[in-house]
């Protein structure tokens, strides 16, 4: 199947009589006749559903989906995005171990990895994703677990060199894991480039419709755990009977290991309720990002032409610094998202958020409906100056997310806007 045909029809197919749409299976737990089949499930000796924190019909629906989506061999949905990172990070790392991420990537994930993990013993270096290899190298050390970084960065819109990055990540055995929230699978499958791990928040452009928050982690199950790097998958786990996670699951064992050992005692699951919003995006996802998309790149064009705007950083702009990088991983479409600078810094850009009419102030993204924000005085405003530009943000820095409305509508709001400040 085409990717379109994926989003209508992965993960879940009606027998005679059945309902047509995946049913909302609401339900906490599952009954079974005997305690010998309930002993087999808890002892992972049999695959089938016992308990909702742990897999649910309608969300297993949605991660055979994603995984489909993204050319992986299994996915986890979780609560939120920030869930998934958190999530996908502890299942490689623990206390006395460090992490490698590319240092202009989403704001919460960099509060993650910078101070909350660090409080629990795990360290990450944060380096410039355009640096050489020999630099990027210099980071890694011997307790290094993984590398991370954004396909298109959230809100800096840097491209990462998904195939450099991951052959530098192999040649040390550690794996790639790639949030790819911004492009989707739509636009970017990095597991062909050779990431490990891809990660979303699926609250952005999978909903779409800015209904659901979820995150959700895809493991290609292309990464060898038995290199020597990964004890936790290759020696038994006391918590099942010691069970080993890459004899038990093979090409699975980072999902498998997830679910069963992380999500069983974190419990930051997604919902059935959840999984079925979540499923009603997917299934127009590429009618929508094509739209997204053609909007954005037509006012991206636009505002490069205004004297009002200082920047702009679109990737689909010829000129743009990871327009090169784009046309590479992003060919089809740089998905809905433009930042701008506007001239008079840090005033005019809050200015402008209060002149939109049409475009509303909010602190999300990848909505149908056109939204901006001005991430300074907002979701980044626990940075410092330092930080914030380490991260690629200026003062004057507007993030717009460009929805599905008719683009003329969107340009005679900003022309407005740009009229009052
Ligand atoms: C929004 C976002 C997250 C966090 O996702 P939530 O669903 O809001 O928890 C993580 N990574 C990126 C790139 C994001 O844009």
């Amino acid at each position: 199947m085409k990717l379109e045909t994926k989003c209508l029809h992965e993960g879940y197919s009606p027998q005679n009589g059945q309902p047509r749409v995946v049913p909302i299976c609401q339900s906490t737990t599952f009954r079974y006749d005997t305690a010998e089949n309930i002993a087999r499930l808890f002892d992972l000796q049999e695959s089938g559903f016992f308990y909702s924190r742990i897999g649910n019909p309608t969300v297993d629906a949605v991660e055979r989906k994603i995984a489909a989506l993204e050319g992986g061999v299994g996915a986890l949905c979780a609560s939120s995005g920030q869930a998934a990172n958190l999530l996908a990070v502890l299942n490689l790392a623990q206390s006395g171990d460090h992490v490698v991420s590319a240092a202009k990537i989403y704001g919460g994930t960099f509060n993650l990895l910078h101070s909350i993990l660090r409080r629990f013993g795990i360290e990450t270096t944060f380096v410039d994703q355009n640096d050489s290899n020999e630099r990027i190298a210099e980071a890694i050390r011997p307790n290094t677990k993984l590398v991370f970084g954004e396909t298109l960065a959230n809100p800096a819109l840097s491209v990462l060199d998904i195939e450099r990055f991951a052959s530098l990540a192999h040649s040390h055995g550690l794996p790639l894991l790639v949030d790819n929230t911004f492009a989707t699978p739509v636009f970017c499958r990095p597991i062909e480039f050779g990431a490990d791990i891809v990660i979303h928040s699926s609250t952005k452009y999978m909903d779409g419709h800015a209904v659901q928050l979820g995150g959700v982690i895809v493991d290609s199950g292309n990464f060898d755990w038995t290199n020597g790097n990964f004890p936790e998958f290759t020696e038994p786990d006391e918590t099942y009977h010691g069970l080993v996670y890459t004899e038990a699951f093979g090409r699975g064992a980072y999902i498998a290991k997830a679910r069963v050992q992380l999500m069983r005692d974190l419990g930051c699951c997604q919902s059935a309720q959840g999984a079925f919003y979540t499923n009603l995006g997917l299934e127009t996802l590429p009618l929508r990002m094509a739209r997204h998309a053609e909007n954005a790149a037509a006012i991206a064009r636009w505002l490069a032409r205004h004297p009002g705007v200082q920047s702009v950083s679109y990737p689909g702009l010829p000129g743009d610094p990871y327009h090169e990088l784009a046309q590479k991983y992003l060919p089809a479409g740089q998905s809905g998202v433009i930042s701008f600078v506007i001239k008079g810094g840090r005033e005019a850009g809050s200015a402008f958020i209060d002149s939109v009419k049409l475009i509303s102030p909010e602190v999300h993204v990848a909505d149908i409906r056109t939204s901006i924000l001005h991430p300074a005085s907002s979701t980044h405003r626990q940075l410092n100056d330092e930080q914030l530009t380490a991260a690629g943000i200026s003062p004057g820095l507007v993030r717009l997310s460009t929805g599905l409305e008719n683009v003329d509508d969107i340009l005679e709001d900003l022309e407005q806007a740009f009229a009052r400040i």
